[in-house]
């Protein structure tokens, strides 16, 4: 089985996000930028399931500008066999994304379908469900845990009350969250090998996809800063303000 795993390069999860002064968007320059942390948990899982024996091929994808080819370096040094530039500078937008990668799925003819459950740059969640939509199959999103036997995969999804078990034919997509794996760290040896892996490279257009914006961001501001805490004596007086906000 084969596994696409979708690769998205975000600001460094560490590095706190500044608002342009014109507010119209985010301040990318200069700034440290990296795969995104959910991303990293998928491409874990994907090599995770080849080392099962449960997958022979994990392919890497990202959409993005030239520099997502690091993201993608990354992904071949953790493990990944080969990988798919999809190069644009527009800011693409999650219904764009889920049509080129249903397109790469058509070529490709993946068992597996791994994203991130979301990107912390558009924090959308929605791009899994979208290509799962548009390629017709089963999707598990939020994974805690995955275990492919025989034509399906069962996943483990975190929701609101607790863990849901689903079973999937394959082929399926599946989003990871947080808890599912914690991902390797690329060893120099294998940050060496990376270089030589096949990455080919697409544009938008070779997968017929239009990725003009169907949003027009207004405005990008800063949230509001919060109002310092107060220290209460006890719980009665923690109660009592409570009570005088009307909330309980
Ligand atoms: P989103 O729906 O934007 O929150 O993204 C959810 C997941 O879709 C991410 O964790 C990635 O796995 C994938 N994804 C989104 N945008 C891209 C992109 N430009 N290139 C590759 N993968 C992407």
């Amino acid at each position: 089985m084969k596994i696409l795993v979708a690769v998205k390069r975000v600001i460094d999860y560490n590095v706190k996000p500044r608002v342009k002064a014109d507010g119209t968007g985010v301040d990318l320059a200069n700034v440290k930028m990296s795969m995104n942390p959910f991303d990293e948990i998928a491409v874990e899982e994907a090599i995770r399931l080849r080392e099962k024996g449960k997958a022979a091929e994990i392919v890497a994808v990202s959409i993005g500008p030239a520099k997502a080819q690091e993201t993608l370096r990354t992904a071949l040094a953790m493990g990944a066999d080969r990988a798919i530039l999809v190069e644009t500078e527009d800011e693409v937008e999650p219904l764009a994304v889920a049509k080129i990668l249903k397109a790469i799925a058509d070529e490709e003819q993946p068992g597996l379908v791994l994203l991130g459950k979301q990107a912390i740059s558009d924090d959308s969640n929605q791009t899994g469900q979208m290509l799962a939509a548009l390629m017709g199959r089963p999707q598990g999103t939020f994974a805690n845990a995955v275990e492919v036997e025989g034509d399906s995969v069962t996943v483990k999804r975190e929701v609101d009350g607790g863990l849901e078990t689903v079973k999937l034919t394959l082929p399926a997509v599946v989003t990871t969250d947080l808890r599912l794996n914690e991902p390797r760290y690329a060893s120099l040896p294998n940050i060496m090998k990376a270089k030589s892996k096949p990455l080919s490279a697409k544009t938008p257009a070779d997968y017929g996809v239009d990725t003009a914006p169907r949003l027009k961001t207004l405005k990008v501001s800063e949230p509001p800063v919060r109002q310092a805490g107060v220290k209460v004596a006890d719980v009665d007086e923690l109660v009592a303000k409570i009570k005088a906000l009307g909330i309980a």
